[in-house]
């Protein structure tokens, strides 16, 4: 395993940087802070071909993978630019890709790699939450195909989603009254589903929804893969959205970073730089030796799911360093700045709730930690 970049993955990296600091923090927050989308920088990375960086070349993406797309990913963050859509993405196409028949791969994978076409995820729900064995959004045979019905929330982007991926129920194995999962991918203007955004301190480009099915009818060519095989085929999409969601907080880290360092370097209140009091240095090299620990774990994981190995773990612990780095980084550069830390001019408080999220979302920083205690270490379940 060598994590130097490649020419080409410097080549990537380098132009993704530049169109994302063309753009920048302040594009990024006053679209944020208005509820807009930030149209403008995703038609950009589209016609760029960055969206559709992993997805194969044989449905017009790059050809390329999980390490790239957590380049594209972080240098976007670390321009101000943390872009949830894009963690949506690495959910939804991978598991498309693996799972979907040849008709619907040609359906909708050129259309994500190019942009155009948007898919939402949509497995968290009220009364399920972390365990996805108690989902109750069911999906009922009808002859047809499927009747939807149930409830999910805090769904990103469904706004400006054509479709989105959706977990539900299609039966329950009675020796454990767990759920059998399938996967469906649902038109979001389709008859008998609402959509309202909820208030949320998350100031992204993207909206949280709440969702209600109200029987909505759902093709059988819109079924992903095996009937009640869905919660092992959404894994497929699982361990990369974990990788993505810890680029977009390495990212956030290295744009604080990047704040802080500058900071420190030209403030002076007393003779000095701040940066020389050692009360304010020491935290930022400690902040930066968690960063560069959670983007190696994250490159690691990214090489893993490339290379086709089990990254469940890998994934898991980087999203889980990710997150603490990036509060770290975060909560540090703020305090470099004094007051200016917390102004809407110097644009760092405004990332904490995104950055905050990634403690839980994907997947909570307490069910990773469940995960390595049991899987990693041995030790008996405790729920
Ligand atoms: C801004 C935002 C965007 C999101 N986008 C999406 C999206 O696009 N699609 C989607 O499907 N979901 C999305 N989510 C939902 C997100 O994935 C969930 O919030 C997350 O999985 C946690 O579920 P929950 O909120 O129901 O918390 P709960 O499951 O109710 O957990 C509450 C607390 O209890 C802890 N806990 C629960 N069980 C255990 C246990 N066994 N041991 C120890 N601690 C435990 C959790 O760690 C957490 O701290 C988003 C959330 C946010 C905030």
């Amino acid at each position: 395993m060598d994590f130097t970049l490649t020419d080409e993955q410097e080549m990537l990296r380098e132009t993704v940087w530049k169109l994302g600091t063309d753009f920048g923090h302040r594009y990024y927050s006053k679209k944020a802070a208005a509820g807009q989308p930030a149209a403008e920088l995703w038609n950009a990375i589209s016609s760029a071909g960055f969206v559709g960086v992993a997805i194969p070349e044989a449905y017009d993406g790059g050809g390329l993978g999980m390490t790239e797309m957590t380049i594209v990913i972080e240098e976007l963050s670390a321009a101000g630019c943390p872009l949830l859509n894009l963690v949506v993405l690495s959910v939804c196409a991978p598991v498309i890709e693996r799972y979907g028949t040849q008709e619907q791969k040609e359906r909708w994978l050129p259309g994500m790699a190019r942009g155009q076409i948007r898919m939402a995820f949509a497995i968290t729900e009220p009364d399920a939450g972390s365990n996805s064995h108690r989902i109750a959004t069911k999906a009922v045979p009808d002859g047809q195909g499927y009747r939807l019905s149930g409830a999910k929330y805090w769904i990103s982007g469904v706004d400006e989603s054509d479709l989105m991926m959706v977990v539900a129920r299609t039966g329950t194995d009675e020796s454990t009254g767990r759920a059998r999962l399938s996967l469906f991918v649902v038109d979001t203007d389709a008859s008998g589903i609402e959509q309202h955004p909820i208030a949320s301190h998350v100031i992204t480009t993207e909206r949280q929804f709440s969702l209600f099915f109200d029987d909505v009818a759902v093709g059988h060519d819109r079924l992903l893969g095996n009937e009640g095989d869905g919660l092992r085929q959404i894994f497929h999409g699982l361990n990369p959205e974990r990788v993505t969601s810890a680029a977009v907080a390495t990212g956030i880290g290295r744009f604080a970073l990047a704040k802080a360092s500058a900071q420190a370097t030209q403030r002076r209140v007393w003779n000095v730089p701040i940066g020389a009091h050692q009360g304010l240095a020491h935290p930022l090299a400690k902040a930066k030796i968690h960063l560069e620990h959670a983007r190696l774990a994250t490159q690691r994981a990214a090489w893993l799911i490339d290379n086709g190995v089990d990254a469940g773990e890998a994934a898991n612990m980087a999203k889980y360093a990710a997150a603490e780095a990036a509060l770290e980084a975060l909560d540090e550069a703020i305090q470099v700045h004094g007051g200016s830390g917390l102004s809407a001019e110097v644009g760092l408080a405004d990332l904490w709730g995104v950055a905050r999220l990634y403690r839980i979302a994907p997947v909570s920083s307490e069910m990773i930690l469940n995960y390595v205690a049991e899987r990693s270490l041995g030790l008996p379940r405790s729920y």
